[in-house]
């Protein structure tokens, strides 16, 4: 594999089964309509990142994370990737509102689990099963990435929680290794996760971004600095 460079994030091979993952400060929103830089974002998202895949390793989540390789970089395994994104929710709000008839802000009973063809070119489109195994990704696969996904909801959103943090939704990508296993990958960051405060319900994640809420930075400081107490 040569070196990948995507909107948020360097893939850099390492050797036969690791990478080097490299958290960029560009940021993107609306499929790649709105960017700026934010200096020491990257840092801040591979820091989080770190922090919430160790904690789901102790949890029993299989997950993609190996070391540390700087402040701003993880060595992770290399997997072959689904061309998916799975987002679970547990409170109304972004595209969701487009879907049912809430509220942004509106508690759901059980979290919702959705499937994403990640695909810029096609603006990543919800998909369903039928539409995965058009695209090679097997029904069991997908059940088992829903079931590491809520498993993960239980645990972060608890985490969250005795932090005085709401986790409203989130997406998670996965991978296979060498062995077969579903790995899960990417990263757990203020890019990929909403996160409000309990009490002001304001945003402390990329919505600060993409709505113009305020200074992103000290909002993804707040994440990292909750997480570390
Ligand atoms: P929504 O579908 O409401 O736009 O997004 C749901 C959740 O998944 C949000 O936490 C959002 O940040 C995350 N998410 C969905 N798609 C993407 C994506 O392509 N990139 C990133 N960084 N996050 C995404």
């Amino acid at each position: 594999m040569e070196m990948y460079e995507g909107k948020a994030k360097k893939m850099i091979p390492l050797d036969e089964a690791k990478l080097i993952m490299e958290f960029k400060d560009d940021a993107t929103a609306f499929n790649g309509v709105k960017k700026a830089q934010f200096k020491g974002k990257g840092v801040y998202n591979a820091q989080i990142s770190v922090k919430l895949f160790k904690l789901l390793e102790e949890k029993g989540i299989r997950t993609h994370f190996i070391g540390i390789a700087g402040e701003n970089k993880l060595i992770v395994e290399r997997l072959e990737m689904f061309p998916l994104e799975v987002v679970v929710r547990n409170i109304v709000a972004g595209s969701l509102k487009k879907r049912l008839p809430f509220k942004e802000g509106h508690e759901l009973e059980e979290p919702i689990v959705e499937l994403y063809y990640k695909n810029d070119a096609l603006g990543d489109p919800m998909i369903n099963y039928y539409h995965a195994k058009s695209l090679g990704v097997s029904e069991e696969e997908i059940k088992e990435m829903e079931r590491i996904a809520l498993k993960v909801n239980e645990i972060l959103k608890e985490f969250f929680k005795e932090r005085g943090i709401l986790l409203v939704d989130f997406k998670l990508e996965f991978g296979k290794n060498s062995k077969g296993e579903i790995v899960l990958a990417d990263e757990i960051s203020p890019d990929t996760c909403r996160f409000w405060d309990a009490e002001t319900k304001k945003s402390l994640d990329k919505d600060v971004f993409r709505f113009d809420k305020g200074d992103l930075i000290s909002a993804y400081e707040e994440i990292y600095r909750r997480i570390s107490e």
